[in-house]
């Protein structure tokens, strides 16, 4: 169901990467061409180190490519919830990393002239039910106070300023979250990576990681092989045989996506006036968007127990158009998917292994921020140059439990969810 997507196709010109060719050497091999592994590339770059980025199909080809491009604060768990789990001061270190991602991304942007329609115009978290929306100002109440973190919870009455819609109670208003063209900023790594010197490949898929004797990394693909001093695994939702542990860590879940024809300028401004980002408390949420060229880009669960693509989308769209009816009458042009890599914790996970691999993935649906960040600490783990805690660290990643059956159980989850958010 991995259709072309629609940042793919209204992408910035790209002419696409060599494959590698014959034995090459580096410090550094990053498997994994995303946003994690790219930005991993561009902090080594900085500091002169040689990378060489191994990509098994092309640049913003697994979940950096796909995504709703929606640069948000926050994990997937609110913040009072983390506190309780990890401790209050813990949670006030995450949220504050949360932030540095999002300053992080713009400045790259800012400093390489990336051409992605970054925007910092805020989030939306839209409440389904009036008791979210009691939730909401509850959570709203406890960041202020122990988080020092100020966001705007509103009523129904005052949602017309931020969505032509009916559908929701209310909603919290975080202003510091942004957007982007996911795919152009991707592409705009990987170029960038390339004008400070490192190496990207595509269409060359790691097969085989071994060591020589004098304890270098060999990578290998089908048409050649890397010698390195360090081996970095960010292939996240999409990880494969390469590594058992990092792959049987990472629990991936299907979302899809649906972009409309390019609407009027007068009709999709009304719709998102605020070009929020917006996302809602659904458990089976909807996430959506103005995207730059005037669609709206509409997102939500992918596959389920029965596995009917057709049906899935269509449901997308009927669910896009309850929320804005104004659009039943607007093609969808594009339907797409991809996987979203998600830990035991649903928090992501960063650290090295015991045998030297270094890793980070499962951002939970909050990647588009905290990847960039995740790719700068490991350059910095690397370079050993990491100044303090980072919560995010495990360095003893245990494989989840009946692993080959996580389809099924996210199945059965999503079917629970979907009945809870029909009846609660
Ligand atoms: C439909 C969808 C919507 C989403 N919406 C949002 C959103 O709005 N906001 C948000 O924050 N997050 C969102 N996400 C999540 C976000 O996209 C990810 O967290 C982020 O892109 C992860 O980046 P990554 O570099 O870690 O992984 P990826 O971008 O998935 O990169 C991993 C790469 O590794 C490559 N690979 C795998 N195996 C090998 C191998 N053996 N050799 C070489 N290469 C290999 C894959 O081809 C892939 O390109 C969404 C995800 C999806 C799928």
């Amino acid at each position: 169901m991995e259709n072309k997507s629609m940042w793919e196709a209204t992408a910035n010109s790209n002419n696409g990467r060599p494959q590698l060719q014959g034995n090459q050497e580096c410090d550094v091999v990053i498997i994994g061409g995303g946003f994690t592994g790219l930005s991993t590339a561009y902090h080594l770059q900085q500091k002169n180190v040689r990378t060489i980025v191994l990509e098994k199909n092309y640049i913003g080809s697994g979940a950096s490519g796909r995504n709703g491009g929606q640069i948000l604060t926050g994990f997937i768990d609110s913040m009072s919830s983390l506190a309780k789990k990890k401790g209050l001061q813990t949670a006030r270190q995450m949220l504050q990393m949360s932030l540095d991602s999002i300053d992080l991304i713009e400045k790259i942007i800012q400093e390489n002239d990336i051409s992605c329609s970054f925007q910092r115009s805020g989030h939306l978290y839209a409440a389904y039910k009036p008791t979210h929306l009691e939730w909401l100002k509850k959570e709203q109440e406890e960041l202020e106070r122990d988080f020092n973190y100020r966001v705007q919870v509103i009523n129904k009455g005052a949602m017309q300023a931020e969505l032509k819609s009916d559908f929701y109670h209310g909603g919290c208003i975080d202003e510091n979250s942004a957007s982007y063209h996911p795919f152009n900023y991707v592409l705009g790594l990987a170029d960038t990576v390339e004008k400070c010197g490192g190496t990207v490949y595509e269409n060359s898929e790691a097969i085989r990681m071994t060591k020589d004797k004098n304890q270098k990394i060999i990578i290998e693909t089908s048409t050649g092989k890397i010698v390195a001093d360090h081996v970095v695994i960010v292939t996240n939702a999409y990880s494969g045989d390469l590594h058992k542990t990092i792959a049987r860590s990472v629990i991936p879940v299907e979302s899809i996506m649906i972009a409309t024809e390019q609407l009027p300028d007068e009709l999709v401004s009304s719709l998102i006036p605020k070009e929020r980002a917006v996302f809602d408390t659904k458990h089976m949420l909807y996430y959506f968007r103005r995207t730059p060229d005037n669609r709206i880009a509409f997102g939500g669960s992918g596959r389920s127990i029965k596995n009917d693509t057709t049906r899935l989308f269509d449901n997308l769209q009927k669910g896009m158009n309850t929320v804005f009816p104004e659009l039943k009458n607007h093609k969808v042009e594009y339907c797409w998917s991809g996987k979203v890599g998600f830990t035991r914790e649903m928090l992501p996970y960063i650290g090295q292994l015991e045998d030297g691999t270094h890793f980070a993935f499962g951002y939970a649906g909050h990647g588009a921020a905290m990847s960039t960040l995740m790719g700068k600490l490991l350059a910095e783990n690397i370079l050993q140059e990491n100044q303090g805690d980072n919560p995010f660290e495990k360095n003893d990643l245990k494989p989840i439990p009946f692993y080959s059956q996580h389809g099924k159980a996210v199945g059965l989850m999503k079917y629970y969810f979907k009945v809870k958010d029909a009846i609660s």
